[in-house]
Parts: structure tokens; C-alpha cells; sequence
């Protein structure tokens, strides 16, 4: 098939390089030209695992490549999707649809043949008849049919998530998308993956009610984890022991310092703005977004009342600042609003992550930047763990202390046990379990 991805960032990239792995024909095209010239020259403007040799392996195939030129290859194409973002809009909490309807304007002038175009971004209900509107106004010869197909990948697993999903959703108003998008997706029903095929607004739904219920249950749980530090429970303990119940399940149970990323904080929001304009406010998410919002500086408030109450003019490391690990995704990271909170008491902030500081450089200011995980411990009265990757869940505690002006490890992941760390000299503070003071 030949199918075109208009967007080629975390999404667009992951999709097109695995639709062409698939055994399509793929065109990624974006509007940023540094970043086609990166691909074409077989770099890869983002960090994702595995991303580098599935893109090199596909394009070396024939089957995959890349270009800022929307109109050859849609007036080709039998299926465009849209996989540019859709980011808070300024001012309202609505999702900013303009990148999705002017991809939709320049697809409706280039249609040259029947085609389905595809909303993959994360769009509100009702996008998709406005997609069909736009191009229909713009073009009304053209042939097409505008299906919805939510991406559910998580960045740092997206190859392994993309092939191998629990479901793909597809919502159609049109039959004559359905033939095309069984197509696409073929060799993912021979894996067996179910394929849910739905009304289109149903299908722009589920993906924010997806996204609303992690969010929500990531947010239980880091509620529960503060009042276990009151009543000096577990909350490692409590999330097994809910988690152990199937009607519950055990993932998205890990309390830290509140959900980020380019994904949750930005649906849940455009969910809560929909469903007021709807009138049919949804308060369990309005809840979540508000608690979520506060626990970040609250983290802060937790590692300067660990270090006593008082930060001005010590030195805090500050481990990993990605949203997560294995990604340079720093789009409402935690870490910003911990870090800014710190220095805003009067900190100086060291910090280190294997993927995430060149994005951090244009977002933090003052900070420095170290070589390690030893490095940024320097002379530091704390080391804060905000992030978990593996790099930093074997540290050799005793030369880490070794380097510190004060040994207190703040582990805001809870990837450490509190005997081990004290056994090697230093003050341990976690989330939501019993501490070592
Ligand atoms: P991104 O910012 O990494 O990439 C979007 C790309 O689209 C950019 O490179 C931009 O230059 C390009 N673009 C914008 N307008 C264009 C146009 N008219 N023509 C060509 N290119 C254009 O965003 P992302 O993280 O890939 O997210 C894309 C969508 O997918 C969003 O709606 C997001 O909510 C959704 N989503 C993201 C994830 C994730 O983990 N990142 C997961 C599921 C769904």
C-alpha cells in the first residue's frame, strides 16, 4: 500500500517506519526541514529505542522515505494519515487543532485519486467531520473518506507497542474506509491483535478516555502514597495488594512525583474542556488535573524539608529529568517545576540524564549539567532521583556519598531500598513508604 504520515515526530516516525517494516510504502513528510534533512542524511531527531535501525533498515529497503513536499505523494497515496501534534492551546486548556487543519487544507488540494485520511494525532471529538468539512470546502471533487485511529504507543517502548499492540481502534463514518484500513493493518491481525472498529466519535473518545483513566489511576495511587507516609503504611505494599486484583491490574500503580509528558497533563485537560462544553463535566479528571498540578512543587516542598527547611545556597543533583525513561521527551517533565521550585528557595542545581539535556538546555535556566550520575552528586547536600532509568538503580551508593556535601538520597521513584542506602551511611527519603528517620 502506499500510505503517507504527514508529521514526522515521535509518532509519525514510529508509525511510518514500522507501517514500511510492515511492508508498505511510506512517505514521512514534515514541515520541519532540519529534521527531513537529519532523516535523509540517516540521522534520527529523536531518542527512541531501536528507532535508528528499523529507519535505516527500511529506507535502505526502498520502502521508506522522507520529504517536505506534501503534494507528490498524497495525490498517490491510497491512505494519509495526520500525525502532528495537537498542544494545549494558549489561554483555554482547549487542544490546538491548527496543525491538524492546515495538514487537512494541504491534503485536500494535493487528493488526486480515492483516499482515506486518517486522524492518528490525539484529536477532540468531532475533529474528524471537521477534517471532512475542510477538505471537502477546499476540494469538493476530491474522493475520500476521514477515518479516526488514536496511537496508543508509549515512548521508550514505542517500536514494541506500535507492532504488537493490545487493540488498534479505528472509527469510520464511511465503509469505503474500512476496506483500506484492514489493509494497513494486516500483518497485525495475523499477530492476532484485536482490531475495534467504531463510529468516528467513538473512536476520538476512547483515546482520551484511555488516556483520562491512567492519569487518574497514576493519581490515586500518589494520594494514597501520601497519606501511607501519615499512617506509616507501605504504599509499594498497598499498590500490590490492590494491584494482585484483576479487576485492578498491577501497571500504572507506582507512586512518584505526578504524571508528565506530552500525552497526559494536555489530554486530560482538553477532556475536561470538552466535556464542560458539553455540559457534562467530567470531575474525576478535572480532580486528577488539579491534584497532578500541585504535587510537582510539592515534591520540591518534600526534598526541602528533608534537607531540613532550608536550601538557600546548597547544592542539589538532580537524576534524570526526562518525563520518563528512554526518551529525551522533556515536555512537562516533572522536573521542570521541581527544579524551578528548588531554585526558587534558593538551590543551585546540578542535574544529569542519559538522553534528556539537550532539550532541557532551552526550558531551565542556571542549571548545570554534569557527565554522570557521580558527577552531578559533587559537593551536593542531596541527590534527587526524579527519573528512573536503569542507569540509576545500581549506584554505588558509598561513592556517591563519598562525593556529597551531605549524604541524603531522595528517591522520588522509590527504586531503592531504605536498609541498603542507610546500611551504606546515607539518609534515604522515598514516596509514600516507611523512611529511615
Ligand atoms: P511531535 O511534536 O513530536 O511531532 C509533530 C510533527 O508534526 C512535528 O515534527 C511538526 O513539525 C510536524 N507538523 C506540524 N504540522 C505539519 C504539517 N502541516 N505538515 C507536516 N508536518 C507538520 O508530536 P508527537 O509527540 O509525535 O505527537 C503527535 C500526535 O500524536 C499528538 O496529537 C499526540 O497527542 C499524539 N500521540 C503522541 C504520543 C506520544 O507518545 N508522543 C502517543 C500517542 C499519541
Amino acid at each position: 500500500m502506499r500510505i503517507v504520515m504527514i508529521g514526522s515526530g515521535y509518532v509519525g516516525l514510529v508509525s511510518g517506519a514500522c507501517l514500511a517494516d510492515f511492508g508498505h510504502d511510506v512517505v514521512c513528510v514534515d514541515k520541519d526541514a532540519g529534521k527531513i534533512d537529519r532523516l535523509k542524511a540517516g540521522g534520527i531527531p529523536i531518542y527512541e529505542p531501536g528507532l535508528d535501525d528499523l529507519v535505516a533498515k527500511n529506507v535502505a529497503a526502498g520502502r521508506l522515505s522522507f520529504t517536505t513536499d506534501l503534494a507528490g505523494p498524497v495525490g498517490e497515496a491510497e491512505v494519509v494519515f495526520i500525525g502532528v501534534g495537537t498542544p494545549t492551546r494558549r489561554g483555554d486548556g482547549h487542544a490546538d487543532l491548527s496543525y491538524v487543519y492546515g495538514a487537512a487544507r494541504e491534503i485536500a488540494a494535493a487528493l488526486r485519486r480515492f483516499t482515506v485520511v486518517v486522524t492518528k494525532s490525539t484529536v477532540p471529538v468531532g475533529t474528524g467531520d471537521e477534517v471532512e468539512r475542510i477538505i471537502r470546502e477546499t476540494n469538493p471533487a476530491a474522493e475520500f473518506a476521514v477515518a479516526s485511529n488514536p496511537e496508543f504507543l508509549r515512548e521508550g517502548a514505542a517500536i514494541e507497542d506500535f507492532k504488537r499492540p493490545d487493540r488498534i481502534v479505528v472509527g469510520i463514518e464511511d465503509e469505503r474506509a474500512r476496506a483500506p484500513m484492514e489493509q494497513v493493518y494486516r500483518p497485525l491481525y495475523l499477530n492476532k491483535a484485536p482490531v475495534l472498529f467504531t463510529r468516528r466519535r467513538t473512536s476520538e473518545l476512547i483515546k482520551y478516555a484511555a488516556n483520562a483513566f491512567l492519569a487518574m489511576k497514576i493519581t490515586f495511587i500518589n494520594e494514597i502514597a501520601d497519606l501511607c507516609e501519615k499512617v506509616g503504611a507501605d504504599v509499594q505494599e498497598v499498590s500490590r495488594g490492590i494491584g494482585l486484583d484483576n479487576r485492578i491490574g498491577a501497571k500504572f500503580l507506582h507512586a512518584g512525583p505526578g504524571y508528565g509528558g506530552s500525552c497526559f497533563p494536555k489530554d486530560t485537560l482538553a477532556l475536561v474542556k470538552t466535556a464542560q462544553d458539553f455540559d457534562s463535566p467530567l470531575r474525576l479528571i478535572e480532580t486528577t488535573v488539579a491534584v497532578n498540578d500541585t504535587r510537582k512543587r510539592a515534591m520540591a516542598r518534600k526534598v526541602v524539608a528533608a534537607m531540613g527547611g532550608d536550601v538557600r545556597g546548597k547544592t542539589i543533583a538532580m537524576l534524570g529529568l526526562t518525563f520518563k525513561p528512554n526518551t529525551d521527551d522533556m515536555r512537562e517533565a516533572p522536573s521542570i517545576s521541581i527544579i524551578q521550585a528548588l531554585q526558587d528557595a534558593g538551590a543551585t542545581i546540578r542535574a544529569y540524564d542519559p538522553e534528556g539535556m539537550e532539550a532541557a538546555r532551552p526550558m531551565l535556566e542556571n542549571v548545570h549539567y554534569a557527565r554522570s550520575a557521580y558527577d552531578a552528586a559533587e559537593g551536593s547536600a542531596a541527590v534527587v532521583i526524579v527519573t528512573e532509568w536503569d542507569a540509576f538503580r545500581a549506584l554505588d551508593l558509598a561513592r556517591l556519598k563519598s562525593l556529597m556535601a551531605e549524604p541524603l538520597l531522595v528517591d522520588l521513584r522509590n527504586i531503592y531500598r531504605a536498609e541498603n542506602v542507610v546500611a551504606e551511611g546515607l539518609r534515604y527519603v522515598s514516596i509514600g513508604r516507611p523512611q529511615d528517620e
